[in-house]
C-alpha cells in the first residue's frame, strides 16, 4: 500500500476522520481502494466513524481580512 494525499473523491464522506485534528492518513492499495489510517489508534478504524472519543475538530484556516 502507498500513502496518498487526500483524494478528491473521499471515501466515507460522513466519517469524522476527515475533519479530525489527528490528521488521518489516506492509504491506497494496489487495487486503488483507499483506507483511512488513524495515527491515534494506529489502525484502520471501521468506517464510517460517526462517533469517536478521541475526535478533535481541525482548526479552521483563518483567512486574512480583505
Ligand atoms: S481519532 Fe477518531 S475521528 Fe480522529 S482520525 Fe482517529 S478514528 Fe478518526
Amino acid at each position: 500500500m502507498n500513502s496518498a494525499p487526500p483524494p478528491d473523491d473521499l471515501p466515507f464522506p460522513d466519517s469524522l476522520c476527515h475533519s479530525c485534528a489527528a490528521a488521518i492518513r489516506y492509504v491506497r492499495n494496489d487495487r486503488g481502494s483507499i483506507f483511512l489510517l488513524c495515527p491515534i489508534f494506529r489502525r484502520y478504524p471501521p468506517q464510517p466513524v460517526l462517533e469517536c472519543e478521541k475526535y478533535v475538530p481541525k482548526e479552521k484556516e483563518e483567512r486574512p481580512a480583505e
